[in-house]
């Protein structure tokens, strides 16, 4: 996954499509230029706390497709590796689509990340009777620890272009229903993506944004998965969905359902439940720091081994940029906090360095 992306972008991840088709409104250049970036206080003592999350990798591309499975049909919608909370409205939709399409009224899903729990929620709204399974529930999945910005992508994959459009389409408008909503933690913010080589990203007014000549700015939607997921899952409660704890070992533990039809959004799950030897994990760390409320922009970053992302939040400033493919374990990596410290605190000094510049004009 990503790879066309990343070849077209010149960078890796699931966060750099920002200059692709985020279908959000620029920020207009005056705006962005007149609007002070304070410096990130990234001492060690501001450790608020340190992260580790395996995003839901698939060669390919997310899978999202429905098969007959025993006398059941089962729809698949897993393997969204780094951008699984961009695309949970989208794909939770189109899969929500396939299991309309069958006629059942009964629906089982199997998921509690935001795949899970949004496709429940779209079902319920369609009047289904709607049971979540998983093996764990916030704050202990994936979907917990991601950024989370929602920054859609030009391709993903082998997915085809038409599902990528109505994918990111949905992305959008899915999430605007929930801006500035309280408590759902859904706003927008006012981000910069960095760089030091694309001549089409030149700055008109020649500034540089903290060091880079070059750089795109909007205003996507940036999601604190602490109040977003719980208020999820309430919502689904509140829309009649009921949640089980329950672990799946082999797929005849879910032939052993009730339901006639499944929908999978395991995540990384699925590769071992399913046999799908195209998923893979893509490890990510987290630092937390305690939060500035003077940090009013987010960042998307070129760094030394990797990029570098700064999403600034009411509980904490979440410094990111790790992506190791294959890595399972999921204790912090000391040297991985050590370089997010040093190559955020550069572009904090340069922050510092232009600051009463920028204050004043
Ligand atoms: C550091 C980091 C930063 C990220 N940042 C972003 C970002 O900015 N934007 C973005 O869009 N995405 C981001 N992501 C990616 C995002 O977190 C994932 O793509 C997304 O969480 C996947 O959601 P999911 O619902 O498919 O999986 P998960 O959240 O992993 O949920 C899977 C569910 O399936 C259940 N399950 C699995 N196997 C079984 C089984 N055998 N039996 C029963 N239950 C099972 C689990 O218990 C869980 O409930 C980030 C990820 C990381 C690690």
């Amino acid at each position: 996954m990503l790879d066309r992306r990343s070849v077209l972008l010149g960078m890796s991840g699931g966060l750099l499509a920002a200059c692709t088709t985020t279908g959000r409104p620029r920020l207009s250049d005056y705006e962005a230029s007149s609007a002070p970036f304070y410096p990130v206080d990234v001492r060690p003592e501001r450790i608020k706390e340190i992260l580790v999350g395996l995003r839901p990798g698939r060669d390919g591309g997310f899978r999202l497709e429905a098969e007959p499975f025993g006398d059941k049909i089962i729809v698949h919608n897993y393997g969204h590796e780094g951008d699984g909370v961009t695309l949970s409205w989208g794909c939770g939709t189109l899969a929500a689509e396939k299991v309309l399409e069958t006629g059942e009224d009964d629906i089982a899903v199997i998921g509690a990340g935001a795949q899970g729990l949004t496709t429940a929620l779209i079902l319920a709204r369609h009047g289904k009777k709607v049971t979540v399974y998983a093996e764990k529930f916030h704050p202990n999945v994936t979907s917990s620890i991601a950024g989370a910005i929602i920054l859609t992508a030009s391709s993903y994959g082998d997915v085809d272009l038409d599902t990528v459009a109505r994918v990111n389409a949905l992305a959008h408008t899915g999430f605007d229903a929930y801006e500035n909503r309280p408590g759902t933690g859904v706003t927008r913010v006012r981000h910069h993506y960095l760089n030091r080589r694309r001549q089409d990203m030149a700055r008109p007014d020649e500034k540089t944004l903290l060091g880079c000549p070059f750089g795109d700015m909007t205003r996507p939607t940036m999601i604190d998965m602490s109040l977003y997921l719980p208020y999820l899952m309430q919502e689904a409660r509140v829309a009649g969905v009921a949640f089980y704890t329950e672990t799946f070992r082999t797929p005849a533990d879910l032939i052993a359902l009730g339901q006639p039809v499944i929908v999978n959004c395991t995540g990384l799950g699925a590769g071992a439940l399913f046999d799908d030897e195209a998923v893979h994990p893509v490890w990510g760390q987290l630092v937390r720091l305690h939060p500035q409320p003077e940090i009013d922009y987010s960042y998307v970053a070129p760094g030394n081994d990797g990029q570098l992302y700064m999403f600034p939040r009411q509980t904490s400033i979440v410094l990111g940029g790790t992506r190791r493919r294959d890595v399972w374990p999921l204790e912090p990596d000391p040297a991985e906090t050590a370089r997010l410290l040093l190559q955020h605190g550069k572009l904090a000094a340069r922050a510092r360095q232009i600051l009463p510049l920028q204050v004043a004009a």
